[in-house]
């Protein structure tokens, strides 16, 4: 049982040891243990993390096409170490990335994919599969029969085992046989994303829909964005709209969070909006309609018009946070 651990140039967010954690509970089922993979020779310090983990062997994927993120590259690279490893199965999380380099090989080695998996029964013939279908919106049961089992879990489904300080695990060098093709799509360049907080990770999530009206009646969100110390996220009508980027959408063709407080103004909580931000600790949603989804699933609700109702948020936190450091020490 191999698990992927995604990771940019080194760095890995907790979602690719959620998919460690995942991989491990079926290996438990098969009675095995779990392996972690990584590419790149400078992500070799994460196969502490990953042995604390629970990852009793890693694997680190060394080449020179493989210095930075590249779907084929890495996706060859998988389903080589895959076949090294006499894996049974092999999971990664389902972020873009996961499911990019799972699909790629899966498809070297014309295996079927199973995406969105919550849960499996494995079994001696077809395994039982649970999986989110839709958007989030209903799970499917289905069974899958390959000679290995190649699964995305998505993120957020599982928690992360916390790392412990037990026994270290091994590591193995693998080097794959990589050609021109493998790195024909490769990062050339890396723009820093905009000052501020970064939404896939903040703790706060300030949210607009079509409610908040415009793009210039974002600077509200911004402001309480900024006194709360989180990001702004949108709903696709805004994007849609052009008064947001497409990087702040919150959805199923955006992105997936999991803040733990979730402000959403404006937005009525459409299904495809619910599946990227229902992982949220906490949701508050401010709204003029008392039956929107968004207000009947949140755990608060503010009744009125996100127009007055900001600002009053706004100017109390200002006044508390002012307050504090008034009264700080003195
Ligand atoms: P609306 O549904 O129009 O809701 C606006 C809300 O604002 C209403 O509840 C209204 O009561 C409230 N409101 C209006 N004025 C005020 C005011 N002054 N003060 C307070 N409240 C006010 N959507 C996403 O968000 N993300 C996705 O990733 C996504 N992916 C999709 C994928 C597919 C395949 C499809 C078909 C749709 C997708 N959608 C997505 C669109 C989704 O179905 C909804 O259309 C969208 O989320 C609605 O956005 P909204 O809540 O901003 O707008």
């Amino acid at each position: 049982m191999v698990a992927l651990i995604e990771h940019d140039r080194g760095v890995a967010p907790d979602t690719s040891f959620q998919a460690l954690t995942f991989a491990r509970s079926v290996a438990e089922q098969l009675g095995t243990a779990v392996e972690a993979v990584i590419i790149g020779e400078e992500a070799q310090p994460l196969a502490t993390e990953a042995a604390s983990r629970g990852a009793i062997k890693t694997w680190l994927v060394r080449h020179p096409e493989l210095t930075d993120y590249g779907p084929e590259a890495w996706g060859d690279a998988m389903a080589q170490v895959t076949t090294a490893s006499g894996a049974a199965a092999v999971v990664a999380v389902g972020t873009d990335r996961g499911n990019e380099v799972l699909a790629h090989a899966a498809a070297i080695d014309d295996l079927p994919f199973a995406a969105n998996v919550v849960g499996v029964e494995v079994a001696a013939g077809p395994w039982a599969l649970e999986r989110v279908r839709w958007g989030g919106s209903l799970l499917e049961r289905s069974t899958l029969d390959a000679p290995v089992k190649v699964l995305s879990v998505p993120p957020h489904a599982v928690p992360a085992a916390e790392p412990g300080n037990g026994e270290l695990g091994t590591v193995e060098d693998f080097a794959p046989e990589l050609d021109d093709q493998a790195a024909r799509t490769r990062i050339v360049e890396r723009v820093p994303a905009a000052a501020g907080s970064s939404l896939a990770g903040a703790a706060v999530v300030v949210s607009g829909g079509r409610g908040v009206g415009s793009a210039e009646g974002f600077a509200a969100l911004e402001e309480l964005a900024g006194l709360l110390g989180g990001a702004v996220g949108c709903s696709r009508v805004v994007t849609n709209n052009g008064w947001r980027p497409h990087s702040d959408q919150v959805g199923q063709t955006g992105k997936r969070i999991a803040p733990e407080l979730y402000i959403a103004c404006g937005i009525s909580g459409a299904i495809q909006h619910w599946v990227g931000m229902m992982a949220a600790k906490r949701v508050l949603a401010i709204n003029i309609d008392r039956d929107a989804p968004m207000v009947t699933k949140a755990d608060y609700a503010v009744i009125g018009d996100l127009h007055t109702i900001l600002p009053a948020v706004v100017s109390e936190v200002r006044r508390r946070k002012e307050g504090a450091t008034v009264g700080g020490d003195g």
